[in-house]
């Protein structure tokens, strides 16, 4: 699934294609990827508008039409891209918006757990998504995490306490902290802590650089694989190397999710 690196790499790239352009219509030919409102009603609310900004948040992305918003949640395997036709360019676009250059902002989605949502303001997303983590304090990430009993990992990935960690990047975060997956959070030392949320904010801001991890779906919207899953430590490489210490990476299941750490690193 497209964590915050990846939504914030499509995020960058669509920005320059998009911003300024007007609406002049949308398509579908899956209508429930719109979450419920009918193609008519997306469409009348948004033709003729102007895109005046795209953001992200968590994992979502808010696509500001002068007071009317789209938000766009890619899920498993959610890609946007620009087209010339509206159907997009693979098989697997079910829906897209037109603009006035002539092109088509395309939701390709071959699971098709992907929304995109018309709704009046992102207040909502304020409502269920923690802080963004790339810009939390030492002391606010402190706030957060202190006196849970939950597994650490599970509560990183928690999107209500901080939006935008998935599996990858907190597996990798928690080897470069030294943390098993399995400790409980009001058991972490202070140092500790401090240590998790600085490696949190270091591989997020790593893999932006990297442009996003690109080992199942997830493409940047020039189609290019982003390089993140090259700079992997642990993730995915179960009996391989950790490559901190050499020892060979084990694969545990934390709270429903395939999760992989070093024994020796991060002792329980
Ligand atoms: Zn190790």
């Amino acid at each position: 699934m497209p964590e915050l690196p990846e939504v914030e790499t499509v995020v960058r790239g669509l920005r320059p294609d998009v911003v300024g352009r007007t609406v002049t219509g949308a398509w579908t030919d899956w209508p429930r990827v719109l979450d419920g409102t009918p193609l008519a009603e997306v469409t009348a609310a948004l033709k003729g508008r102007t895109v005046a900004g795209l953001v992200r948040r968590g994992k979502y992305i808010g696509m500001d039409c002068d007071g009317c918003y789209l938000v766009i949640h890619l899920r498993m395997t959610g890609r946007l891209y620009m087209s010339e036709r509206p159907e997009g360019d693979d098989r697997w676009v079910h829906f897209s918006l037109a603009l006035d250059d002539g092109r088509h902002m395309a939701f390709s989605d071959s699971r098709k757990f992907g929304r995109v949502t018309l709704c009046s303001s992102l207040d909502f997303l304020e409502e269920k998504l923690g802080p963004e983590p790339l810009t939390l304090s030492d002391a606010d990430f402190a706030n957060i995490i202190q006196g849970s009993s939950r597994a650490v990992k599970t509560f990183i990935l928690d999107q209500s306490k901080i939006a935008g960690v998935g599996n990858i990047y907190a597996d990798e975060s928690l080897l470069r902290a030294g943390i098993h997956p399995l400790t409980p959070v009001n058991k972490l030392s202070k140092a500790r802590t401090r240590k998790l949320g600085a490696e949190i904010r270091r591989v997020l801001q790593d893999g932006i650089d990297h442009e996003g991890a690109s080992i199942s779906w997830y493409r940047k919207p020039d189609g290019n694989k982003g390089e993140s899953q090259q700079h992997f430590l642990v993730y995915g490489r179960t009996d391989l190397p950790c490559k901190l210490c050499g020892t060979a990476v084990q694969r545990t299941v934390v709270g429903q999710r395939g999760t992989h750490f070093c024994p020796k690193c991060q002792r329980l």
